[in-house]
């Protein structure tokens, strides 16, 4: 605008020159007493008035224009600055105008709506009142930046509402420059992001905490364990330990009263667990500062998920210190919680992972106190272990088993055995057991050291699936070979693993239905301690196997915890009484008794009974006499691969029957 001014400046400047220069000509030539020009015969008085005002015509058409050329550009400008004050007058975004001694020229509507200053209040104001103090100096700097560079650079800042509350800007400055190059004022467009940074941080947040208890997650705690561990070999004297804390039958806690009260529950134990390890230097004196101030021992927890918590024990003086505070968290956890109005008792296994020269990641630290965890697990519940080379061998040796123990099934490595069930009656072979074996380079493996790692790992379930296509088709071969009556049977073992799958009878009816076979002569056995685990889902499934026509048989009977009676309601059709039983009924009269009223009890429910692991013939003379129908044991055979199978089925089936056989293989 100040420079069509001074155009404008300038044209009647030069009019008025040339309008005067053409008067005084005019008037100079035609003044009577000028004799000079009049007497000169070249002087034609008249061309020269009708020159001059031609000059003057040319002269009036050319300010004409130019002043025409003046009015577009102001009505341009007009325009452009009643669009300006449309845009910042309704913009969301908070336009600002400052001098360059940060005074303020202009504030948009927008300051009254987001920070509830209205112009009036903000021009009493410096610019830089209501930035917050630690953001005064950044905010200095970015405007410094635009005024030389004629742009400033993004820039997020901290600005007080008039309620008081702190709000976040984000901010571009943008210099006006004067006809010299030199910034004049600055435009800055600032615009409200309080939401979206709550958003961000409520994110970052939560990807670093746990939601349920609120308690830093396992990245979170991983990452302090990393600070302390550098630390730690910095100064070596600094000591610390990884307490790992899991909460003994919280499965079966979680599964009786619901999902909700196991959460009510891990919300109190992470309020007890911030309480035990809050005051804990009041016994431990920090190694580092002994001497100078007192203690600055720290312990942070976290909660890995499910029912694992971890805790980090900084600046302690030996083991023992963790040890303590160990036993400390187990004492109060002993005190009893209140879930949905029921007293709840619980117990805690801790594992303790004290720092080491040899520890270099945080994970192999949280790792080792995990093992020395399930160690403490596996030693009883309800106490703590610390962490030694003999857990780490055994661990190394577990995870190798578990790397082989997947290529197993890749390289086809397991085989099946048949153990052989005798009627008692008749003395023969009515069917099978099919037992899983690992062909290992070393030898053979039995169950015992797979497949609690198989079902840990969920490979029982490929594993199993097919042992049950092979030993049905083992089956079917022996049906047509040894056909007998009723046909023989083959029993299979089912896992929790597999127990817990939703489709479970689906996927055995679908081998079934694909090998061929009579599902009446498969014998599905699951243990007593499996199907009293929740014992309406258990009902389900079984109904739904029975569905399938399997028979289902109820395994090693009388290692659980439930009786007779409490199995009633399941559908099963056999009762396995389990070998510990049966190896003390020919020594103690007792367990002869005992074994004597199960049999007695399952046949009043119409179950048949077998005798597992029959190894005298005292023992079978006794079932019999017991009218225990069926027997499986080293007495009649152990378990073998289907030639030695084949072998026994001839042995019973083509010579003439005996009447007690004894096919020991
Ligand atoms: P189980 O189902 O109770 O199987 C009987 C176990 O007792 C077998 O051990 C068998 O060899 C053993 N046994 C049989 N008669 C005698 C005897 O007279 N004396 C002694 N001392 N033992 C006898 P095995 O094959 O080592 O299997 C152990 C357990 O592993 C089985 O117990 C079963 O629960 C599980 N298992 C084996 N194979 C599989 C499988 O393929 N799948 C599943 N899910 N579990 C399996
Ligand atoms: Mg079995
Ligand atoms: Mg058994």
């Amino acid at each position: 605008m100040r420079q069509v001014d001074a155009r404008e400046w300038w044209l009647w400047g030069f009019a008025v020159t040339v309008t005067l220069m053409l008067t005084v000509g005019i008037v100079s030539l035609t003044f009577p007493g000028n004799r000079l020009l009049q007497n000169a015969e070249w002087f034609d008085l008249k061309e020269w008035v009708r020159g001059l005002a031609c000059l003057v015509l040319l002269f009036d058409i050319y300010t004409v224009y130019q002043q025409l050329q003046i009015q577009q550009i102001r009505r341009e400008l007009t325009e452009r600055n009643q669009l300006f004050e449309v845009i910042t007058e309704n913009a969301a975004d908070m336009i600002a105008v400052v001098d360059c001694a940060g005074n303020r020229l202009y504030n948009s509507p927008a300051y009254q709506k987001v920070l509830g200053y209205s112009s009036e209040e903000l021009k009493l104001t410096s610019s830089l009142e209501q930035i917050h103090p630690e953001d005064q100096q950044r905010v200095l700097e970015a405007a410094e930046k635009a005024r030389l560079t004629g742009r400033g650079e993004r820039l997020e800042y901290r600005i007080r509402h008039k309620n008081g509350t702190w709000r976040v800007l984000e901010s571009v400055a943008t210099a006006i420059q004067n006809e010299e190059g030199q910034a004049e004022r600055l435009v800055i467009v600032n615009r409200d992001i309080t939401e979206r940074k709550r958003a961000e941080e409520a994110l970052a947040h939560n990807a670093l905490h746990d939601a349920l208890t609120n308690l830093p997650n396992r990245a979170l705690f991983l990452d302090r364990v990393r600070h302390v561990l550098a630390l730690s070999q910095r100064h070596i004297s600094y000591k610390f330990a990884v307490l790992f804390i899991d909460l003994d039958e919280f499965k079966v806690f979680n599964d009786s009263l619901g999902h909700a009260a196991g959460d009510s529950l891990l919300i109190q134990i992470a309020r007890r667990l911030t309480a035990s390890i809050r005051g804990i230097d009041t016994f431990s004196r920090s190694v580092l500062t002994q001497g100078t101030s007192p203690v600055a021992s720290e312990a942070s927890l976290a909660r890995l998920g499910g029912d694992e918590f971890t805790i980090l024990l900084e600046g302690i003086r030996d083991c023992g210190d963790a040890v303590r505070v160990a036993e400390r968290i187990q004492e109060r956890l002993a005190i009893p919680f209140v879930v949905e109005g029921q007293e709840v008792v619980t117990t805690a296994s801790i594992g303790i992972a004290f720092c080491a020269l040899s520890y270099t990641n945080s994970e192999d630290l949280v790792r080792d106190a995990e093992i020395a965890m399930y160690r403490a697990k596996r030693e009883g519940k309800a106490r703590c272990q610390v962490f030694d080379n003999a857990m780490h061998t055994f661990a190394v040796k577990r995870l190798r088993l578990e790397t082989d123990l997947r290529r197993a099934l890749e390289l086809g490595e397991f085989r099946v055995h048949y153990q052989p069930i005798v009627s008692l009656k008749s003395g023969k072979v009515v069917g099978f057991e099919a037992l899983s074996r690992w062909q290992r380079p070393e030898g053979l493996l039995l169950p015992a050291h797979f497949i609690q790692i198989a079902e840990e790992t969920g490979i029982i379930l490929p594993m199993n699936r097919l042992l049950l296509r092979e030993a049905c088709l083992q089956l079917r071969a022996w049906h047509s070979q040894f056909p007998c009556d009723p046909p023989l049977t083959m029993s299979v073992n089912i896992t929790p693993k597999e127990f817990a799958q939703p489709d479970l009878a689906a996927q055995i009816g679908t081998i079934l239905v694909e090998v061929g076979i009579d599902p009446s002569s498969i014998d599905v056995e699951i243990t007593e301690t499996i199907a009293m685990a929740d014992p309406q889902r258990s009902s389900l499934v079984l109904s739904e196997l029975k569905t399938l026509g399997v028979h289902l048989s109820i395994d090693d009977f009388g290692t659980g915890y439930s009786s007779l009676s409490r199995l009633q309601g399941f559908p099963v059709d056999n009762l396995k009484i389990d070998r510990t039983f049966i190896s003390k009924i020919d020594t103690d009269s007792e367990t002869s008794e005992i074994v004597r009223i199960i049999i007695m009890l399952a046949h009043n429910l119409g179950l048949k009974v077998v005798a597992e692991g029959a190894e005298t013939a005292e023992q079978v003379s006794l079932l019999k006499r017991m009218k225990c129908e069926l027997a499986q044991g080293y007495f009649f055979a152990r378990p073998g691969d289907h030639a030695a199978a084949q072998a026994l089925l001839m042995n019973t089936y083509s010579l003439a029957a005996r009447p007690s056989p004894i096919l020991a293989i």
